[in-house]
Parts: C-alpha cells; structure tokens; sequence
C-alpha cells in the first residue's frame, strides 16, 4: 500500500484528492514511450514472466484477449488540483454510519476476532478499522480487473517497473489457484480485495484463515481479518500497546519538533510539557516508548503522540492521515470519545497550483525544497519551517492560504 500511495499522486492521501475534467489527458496510445505496440510489448514480457517460474498456461489464461485499459492510464497520470483538508476526510472516514457498523461487525465476528488476535497479536478495533477504510467491510474493493489494470501500467504507465513486478506477483497468485483471472478485482493501480493489497503484498502477507487452502481475500471475511493482522504484525505491532494519544502543549512549546522524523521517549515529551488531552496519565507502560509529535493540521489545530503501533498502521498505508483515521475509527469502536482539539477549519489548503507555487517562492528565497513538484513532503515541509521561524511564525511546518500571502509579500 505504500507503493500504493506513491503511484497515485504522492499527496498526503490520494484517497482525499479529487479529479477535475480538465486534468484528463490525452488516453491509451496504440504504442510506448519505446515504441513498442502492445503484442510485442506482451511477448517480451511473457519470457520474463517464465523466467519468473510463471507456466505458458498460466499465462494464456490470464492474458490472452487482453487490451491496454485506456481508464487505468488516465488515473495514472491524473495530477489533482484540489485536496480535501485531513478534517474533512476525518469527518467522512469516521462517520455515525460506520462506527455503528463497526461495533456491529465486532460483536457478529467476535469469535473469529478472537482467534485472530491470538495468533497474530493484533487488536481486534484496529482490523475492524482498517476494513473499514479499505473496503468499507468488502462494499468497495475496485471492479476493475487487477491482470488488466498491471498489463496497462506495465506497459505505458508512469511506472513500468511497478506494473510488471505486480504482475508477475498477480500472475503467481492465480498459479497458485488462490483465485480465477477474471474473479481478481481492484483498483485501477492493483489494489485487490478486502484488505487491498497489491499483489507483492498479497504474496508476502495474505494467509488462508478459515482453512480452505485458497487466501482469499475478496470473499473470506476470515482470510481478510488474518491477512490484516499478519501484515500489522509483519510491520512491527505491538500486541496490548496504543497507537497513540491526542495531546496538548504547553505555551511556548517549539513547534518546530512536531516532525514525524524527530522521536522521543513519551516521558522525554512530558518533561517538554505535554499532557494528554483528556487530563489522563499516560501509560505506566509506555514512559520508556519512543513517540513522535504530529500536527496534521499546524499548530492551531489537535496534536498526537504517536508511538510504534501508528508506524505498524503506516506501513500498510503511508499516509498520516489514514493512520489517524485507522486509529481515531479504533478508539470510537471503544466508545473511547471524539478528540478534544478542534481544527482550523477556517483555514483552506492550497491547490496544486499554489503548492507549486509556494514552492518556487521559497526556492527563489534560497530555501531547499527538494523537488518542486507541488508535493509537501519533508524537505518543503523544512523549507516552511524555516521561513516561518525567519518572519516570527511558529514553525510548524504546514502550508496555508496565509503562508503563501505571506511569502508573496516579502
Ligand atoms: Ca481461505
């Protein structure tokens, strides 16, 4: 799933982006950026798939008849302009509706849940949580066929190397007879199932959980939960620990440590002044964790300590966003409460535009900001930083309206 997010537009969270018209580009070319047609581009790839260990049977059945799919390459190289500020995608990820289901599906799979989290160690809320996120407990899994969607990126997508090892994964997994060909279902960038999981993924994490001898992870809730409990427990869960808690700074914190880069001992963070936000102790348990502080939305909005299980969460999707939403979802199946903090939602996020924008002001004021590509990752986020600390602003690293018409201005 990292590679997942990487694929798509490299955003906080793609799953938060939306798509304008106009960014539609021109559709399937009958040949490549080599100049290959896609027969001959398919044969040269059918050595390597057999010497991958993929049988000719195998492949004829999965390929034979397959065309380019002119949607997959669209959503490859679509660039949105508009992003959905992370309270907005909080608010949707956790509504009424599915928390209410949530707590249903806990109780109705409360056995199976039980022997999941006693052979991988994974607590139960957090595996309902990602189900939730992923497939909306199985309603939303993609329609689009997964062999079709990795033969087109392979092919003329952005990333060939990405659509070719996939699908020699996806290749394996129908060789194993896990699933038919024409039954293997994703999105457009080969998410499968369930669970998601691109077929590299599936390969090294997906477990056969009700014991058919078939992982499958489109129509077995069992081989669903246990496949996102080995994957969790693969990524460094730690069983009985918390992701984290939402917190409060003292005044005059410096706001520049609230970078997922920095970590520290949650007890280290208390002697800086934090406290939790409900007025609890932090654990007994947790005193020696390393945590790192995180703002999603500056330093106006709510703050978390997150600790080692929210990198478990990351892995499966690097987007801080989700793992907030994979860890606040958890915490309401609890009935654990909404968070305390409010967020800014005065403030509007910038457009890609004013992203690249902002991004070409700090450079031409001699900031670093890596790779100007209207992306805000860690080196912009330092660039930020930087100039907010330079005019007097608490340096929290978050791009708003108000940042690029201060640095417009300079
Ligand atoms: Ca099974």
């Amino acid at each position: 799933m990292t590679l997942l997010g990487l694929l798509l537009s490299g955003c906080a969270d793609a799953r938060t982006t939306l798509r304008t018209p106009e960014n539609r580009v021109p559709l399937s070319a009958p040949v490549n950026a080599n100049g290959e047609r896609f027969a001959d581009w398919l044969t040269a790839f059918r050595l390597d798939a057999m010497k991958a260990g993929i049988k000719g049977g195998t492949f004829n059945r999965a390929l034979d008849g397959v065309t380019p799919d002119a949607d997959v390459v669209a959503a490859d190289q679509n660039q949105p302009e508009f992003t959905r500020p992370v309270w907005d995608y909080l608010n949707s990820a956790l509504s009424d509706k599915r928390i209410q289901r949530g707590k249903a599906a806990l109780i109705e799979n409360k056995a199976l849940l039980g022997r999941i989290e006693k052979a991988y160690g994974v607590d139960r809320h957090i595996l309902v949580s990602v189900w939730a996120l992923e497939s909306n407990f199985g309603d939303f899994m993609g329609s689009q066929n997964v062999v079709r969607s990795l033969a087109t990126l392979g092919f003329e997508g952005r990333r060939p190397d990405y659509g070719r090892t996939q699908l020699i994964a996806a290749l394996k997994i129908i060789q194993a007879g896990d699933i038919q060909p024409e039954e293997m279902t994703g999105s457009w960038a080969g998410a499968m199932g369930q669970t998601q999981f691109i077929p590299t993924t599936y390969l090294a994490h997906a477990v056969d959980f009700d014991g058919d001898g078939k992982r499958d992870i489109w129509h077995s809730t069992a081989d669903t939960l246990a496949s996102t409990a080995q994957y969790l427990q693969s990524s460094g869960w730690e069983t009985g620990g918390r992701w984290g808690y939402e917190v409060t700074m003292p005044v005059g914190f410096d706001y520049a440590l609230a970078d997922m880069a920095i970590t520290k001992t949650v007890s280290e963070w208390e002697k800086l002044g934090l406290k939790r936000a409900d007025g609890r102790r932090f654990g007994a348990t947790d005193e020696e964790a390393k945590a790192s502080l995180l703002l999603p939305a500056g330093y106006k909005g709510p703050a978390f300590l997150v600790l080692k299980n929210f990198r478990a969460i990351l892995v499966y999707n690097n987007s801080t966003s989700y793992a907030l939403a994979a860890s606040l979802l958890a915490d309401r199946f609890r009935d654990m409460g909404e968070i305390r903090g409010r967020w800014p939602t005065e403030e509007r996020v910038l457009t890609r535009t004013e992203r690249e924008e902002l991004q070409a002001l700090l450079m031409s004021k001699g900031y670093d900001v890596g790779k100007p590509d209207g992306v805000i990752g860690y080196n912009t986020r330092k660039a930020i930083r930087s100039f907010q600390t330079s005019v007097g602003l608490p340096p929290d690293g978050f791009a708003t309206v108000a940042l690029l018409e201060k640095i417009r201005g300079k």
